[in-house]
């Protein structure tokens, strides 16, 4: 790596655009470049040029009061510029660990203070060219350009002052930038974490409280399926049943109606029949005239009783008179048992004649008067016993006698003529009697039938009525929990699979209900707000975890390179001391030098009291010069002349280049207070390292510039501009030759 070109415009007094070519000496060596000059002739702006762009922010070390002073301000004869711009070329030759094969990184600063870092012609920031040119080993602002009077600073600076300029030599100033920046890093994210922990903390209650209310509103969700679905199935199933009993209760009026009213019609025809059968059952004429025929032959019987009676005593009379009498039946008994039958008969007849006589009884009379008729007959016709001995008779009486018999036989026969014929008639009446009473049953039966019927009627419309407020308390229990199940009641009807009873469903209705109740309303808002919200945690939680994944990589890059550099530090500074010993006694021709770490001490108070214990880890806080020169006492730094000051801070630099070679090293004027023994030597180990690191420096020493591959000649004109003359010493040598 080193430094081919510089190009300045506007920048101090380079005004104009102005470019310095470093190249390799004839030997390819990284060589030496002197940039020489009167006073005030603008070299070490060419120094400065390099500071700046390099991203410089010292204006101590710019030589500057403001920002702006690094632009061109103008002369009497020239105009000032508008902006300053810097760029400098690096060549990756030795293929450092990067992307580029040549580096060009550029620096402008407008009048306005707007300013502006490249990286190869692309925007940058000063971190990524503060980090570049760290990794390309050159130093922003310590010994990559060791400036007026730094030489005497970094003596007179103290011990944790010059400990930084060290590391920086010790080539830790990456892995410091890196630890640096892990550590804004994990400042960066400890911040971030600490604020996400404060929102996951607001958020972790509002959270808690949205999921519960959606839990609920989850809840609710199942609740009022379940209770649309138990609703379908009661309602469907209540409004089935009710039609069924609608149905049922209307049928079963219409069906009493219609019995009530068949009953009673039947009922009334049966009653006008009745009355036209009783009006139609007319005085028996028939019935007259027989009773009539009876009586009179039995008024003719008993006149020809009387004769034949009157004839048998006679012929008794006679006969006992002629022979032992036979002994008839006593007449007073006869005429007991005519009068007895008259008795019934006249009893019969009353009978007869009325009609509503019991016709059992009346049955039963006329037989016992047909019995005893019968019997009384039996015993008057018993034949007397046969005469012994027959006696003459007289053929008259006997011829009566036989007509009588006759007669009376002739009158019986006439008697149970009409006799069966009054029986015939009777049990005519009979059978007509018995269909009206047949029909009197059938009505008083049809008139209890429409009686009950009628009761039934009632009893339908009734159920009709019970029914029919069922009907509207269901529709109005509906209407207040389902109103739009109403238009499609008969539908769920039709579907209504349930066998359990309607009423089962209640418990469980009311339970939801209540339960729906109980869980209120919920704002349909807090779903989306429960996402957002959940969705936001998740993101922080995330965050949370990925932040405390890049604390935990973070603290561990930080140990890693807090040992890197603990390690290089040691083993870079056990070799720097070894070297400023070696280059001390070289310019020094002896003597002895060191450098000393110094370490943190533990505080006390003024009783002696430790107040701050020393942390073991932490490293060196700075570090000493101890410079003897030959034959002296160690004296302190501050004690030695100008020149020995200058030689020690040459040796201290030199061994700087030896340990840790920058690419390139500009030298303002370091040697100005040398004499020329000590210049000669500075000359020497100036060459010597010029093997590894590009010298640029700017001198006003014969000596340096003797030893310079190239000169650049820096004049200022009249018009207060620095013009550039390059001169390559080996081609004047060619020519001088
Ligand atoms: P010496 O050999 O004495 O150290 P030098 O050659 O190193 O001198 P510089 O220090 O580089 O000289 O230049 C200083 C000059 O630059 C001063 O004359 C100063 O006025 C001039 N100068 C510095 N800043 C500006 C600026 N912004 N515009 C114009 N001139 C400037």
């Amino acid at each position: 790596m080193y430094l081919k070109r510089l190009e300045l415009q506007g920048f101090k007094t380079f005004a104009q655009k102005t470019v310095l070519l470093f190249e390799p000496d004839a030997g390819n060596r990284r060589g030496l470049t002197a940039v020489v000059g009167p006073n005030g002739s603008g070299k070490s702006n060419v120094a400065d040029s390099l500071r700046w762009v390099m991203g410089e922010q010292s204006l101590r070390l710019l030589r500057a009061k403001k920002s702006e002073d690094v632009i061109f301000s103008g002369t009497e004869k020239k105009s000032r510029a508008g902006y300053a711009e810097v760029s400098m070329t690096l060549v990756n030759d030795d293929h450092q660990d990067l992307e580029f094969s040549e580096i060009v990184i550029t620096r402008r600063l407008y009048r306005d203070g707007q300013s502006e870092y490249e990286i190869n012609k692309q925007a940058a920031r000063l971190g990524d060219v503060a980090m570049l040119l760290a990794q390309c080993g050159i130093g922003q602002r310590t010994y990559s350009v060791i400036g007026q009077g730094m030489v005497d600073e970094i003596l007179s600076a103290s011990p944790s002052e010059r400990k930084e300029f060290f590391d920086e030599a010790a080539g830790l100033k990456p892995f410091q930038l890196k630890r640096q920046a892990s550590l804004n890093k994990l400042d960066g994210a400890r911040e971030n974490l600490r604020q996400t922990e404060t929102l996951l903390r607001e958020i972790g209650p509002r959270l808690t409280s949205l999921e519960r209310q959606v839990k609920r509103l989850e809840q609710r969700e199942s609740l009022e399926v379940e209770l649309k679905e138990l609703e379908i199935q009661y309602h469907g199933g209540t409004w089935k049943q009710l039609r069924a009993a609608l149905r049922n209760s209307k049928s079963a009026h219409e069906k009493a109606e219609q019995q009530a009213k068949r009953a009673t019609e039947e009922a009334d025809k049966l009653e006008s029949e009745l009355h036209s059968m009783e009006k139609a059952i007319p005085p028996s004429e028939g019935f007259r005239e027989l009773r009539a025929s009876i009586d009179k032959l039995s008024e003719e019987r008993v006149k020809l009783r009387e004769r034949q009676l009157k004839l048998e005593s006679t012929r008794e009379i006679a006969k006992a008179r002629a022979e032992k009498p036979w002994s008839p039946l006593p007449l007073s008994k006869i005429i007991s048992e005519i009068e007895d039958l008259h008795k019934k008969q006249l009893e019969l007849l009353e009978l007869l004649e009325n009609a509503k006589s019991d016709p059992v009884k009346t049955k039963r009379l006329a037989n016992e008067i047909h019995e005893t008729v019968a019997d009384l007959l039996n015993k008057l016709q018993r034949p007397a016993p046969e005469p012994q001995k027959a006696t003459a008779e007289d053929p008259a009486v006997a011829k009566e006698a036989e007509e009588l018999l006759k007669a009376m036989s002739e009158i019986d026969k006439k008697t149970r003529e009409a006799q069966f014929e009054l029986e015939q008639w009777n049990k005519k009446e009979d059978q007509k009697r018995s269909h009206i009473f047949d029909v009197q049953r059938e009505l008083s039966h049809r008139r209890q039938e429409a009686q009950t019927a009628e009761r039934q009627m009632s009893e339908a419309a009734v159920e009709l009525a019970r029914v029919e407020t069922r009907r509207d308390a269901f529709l109005q229990e509906l209407r207040t929990h389902r109103p739009e199940q109403e238009s499609e009641l008969e539908t769920l009807a039709d579907k209504a699979t349930i066998s359990e009873a309607p009423e089962s469903f209640t418990p469980r209705l009311t339970k939801l209900r209540a339960q729906l109740e109980w869980i209120g309303g919920i704002d349909p808002e807090t779903l989306k707000e429960h996402q957002e919200t959940k969705t936001r945690y998740e993101e922080l939680n995330k965050q949370t975890q990925d932040l405390s994944q890049a604390i935990s990589s973070l603290e561990i890059i930080i140990k890693e390179l807090d040992q890197t550099i603990a390690e290089r530090s040691a083993a870079s500074f056990r070799n720097l001391n070894a070297q400023f010993e070696i280059y001390f006694k070289r310019l020094f021709g002896g003597g002895d030098a060191k450098l000393v770490e110094v370490f943190p001490e533990p505080e006390y108070n003024e009783q002696g009291e430790l107040i701050k214990a020393v942390d073991e880890n932490a490293g060196r806080v700075g570090i000493d010069i101890l410079a003897t020169p030959p034959g002296k006492r160690l004296k302190a730094i501050a004690l030695l002349s100008g020149g020995e000051k200058a030689l020690v801070s040459i040796a201290l630099i030199c061994a700087i280049m030896a340990t840790n070679p920058s690419p390139f090293v500009v030298l303002d004027e370091v040697d100005a207070a040398l004499d020329e023994a000590n210049s000669g030597k500075f000359a020497e180990i100036v060459s010597a390292l010029a093997d590894r690191t590009q010298f640029i420096i700017v001198t006003h020493n014969r000596a340096t510039m003797s030893s310079a591959h190239i000169l650049y000649g820096v004049t200022m004109g009249v018009d207060g501009v620095s013009q550039l003359l390059s001169v390559k010493l080996q081609d004047v040598i060619k020519q001088a030759k």
